[in-house]
């Protein structure tokens, strides 16, 4: 059974009124417990539409979400519990701190989910800073005197110390510089790798979804257009560039390399993978599919 699926999910904002906009037109999609999945699609695809709808934050005007097989909005009631089992981190998610310190705001989650032992929360909050990669000594800080990588951090450890099942960022990266960018990433893919949890991850960047997805999930206006391995998707760059978007850099070099004549393969989508694909074809030996990605 799928972690989560969802049959025939719509969803309209603005219903009956001047301004009705359809986001996601009937939805069907299944995710595996422990499964990296990358979300992408252009702007108004309703990317974060469905996501917001997998934690409950908001209604479907029809269809369902069911995790472990249950329908989410079984028990309206209860929808706080799938919160904190489906952790969403907004984009920009720093505009939530709110609290005196980093701390502070790390335990808010942990204690409205009805943490109430000290060390316990204790416990919770200093792992999930390391998870998110927080120095110790910024605990005790105000979050208005952090960096801009160091409040995303901190946001996102925020939501870790709700140890959600499934984790899911919302274009986390969105305004950092590319160290700011490589270090998010890097602690999402340890944080997955540590505790085996789901992650979605929602990016424009192909390269990001390359480093780190098993599967990717493409939106386009309010369906989904494709759901395959990282490998299947990014080897469509035509349908890719059909409904505007793009393959990462690298596939693209290989992509030219081909049409210039060259014998290489085309399901290069990885640097590591791109640099034997090179040598490889440097020394007279095609390449595809061969190496692990
Ligand atoms: P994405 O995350 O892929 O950019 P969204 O889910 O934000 O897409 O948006 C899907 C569609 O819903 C778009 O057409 C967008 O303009 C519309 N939309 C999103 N949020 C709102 C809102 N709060 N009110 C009205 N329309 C919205």
């Amino acid at each position: 059974m799928a972690l989560i699926e969802t049959h025939d999910l719509r969803f309209v904002y603005g219903k009956g009124t001047p301004f009705e906009k359809v986001a996601l037109q009937g939805a069907n999609l299944a995710i595996n417990e422990g499964e990296f999945i990358g979300v992408i699609g252009h702007t108004g695809s309703g990317k974060s539409t469905l996501v917001q709808l997998l934690n409950g934050l908001l209604k479907p005007e029809s269809g369902q979400i069911l995790l472990n097989g249950k329908n989410i909005w079984e028990k309206p009631k209860k929808i706080r519990d799938i919160r904190f089992q489906v952790g969403l981190v907004f984009q920009y998610p720093e505009y939530q701190l709110f609290e005196e310190t980093v701390y502070r705001d790390i335990a808010f989650g942990p204690m409205n989910k009805g943490i109430k032992g000290k060390d316990e929360l204790d416990r919770i909050v200093r792992t999930a800073a390391e998870f998110a990669g927080l120095k110790e000594s910024l605990l005790e800080k105000s979050p208005f005197d952090l960096s801009g990588g160091e409040k995303r951090r901190a946001a996102i450890a925020g939501v870790i110390a709700m140890e959600p099942k499934v984790l899911i960022l919302d274009e986390p990266t969105a305004g950092l510089d590319p160290r700011g960018r490589d270090k998010i990433l890097s602690r999402i893919k340890e944080y997955r790798k540590k505790t085996g949890s789901t992650v979605l991850l929602v990016s424009h960047s192909m390269e990001d979804i390359a480093r780190v997805a098993d599967r990717v999930l493409v939106m386009n206006h309010g369906n989904v257009e494709m759901f395959d391995t990282t490998e299947n998707i990014f080897k469509q760059g035509q349908h890719l560039a059909e409904i505007g978007l793009k393959v990462p850099q690298v596939t693209q070099v290989f992509l030219e390399l081909k049409k210039l004549g060259a014998d290489v393969g085309t399901d290069v989508y990885t640097m590591d993978y791109a640099k034997n694909a090179a040598l490889q074809y440097l020394r007279g030996s095609r390449t595809e599919g061969g190496e692990a990605q």
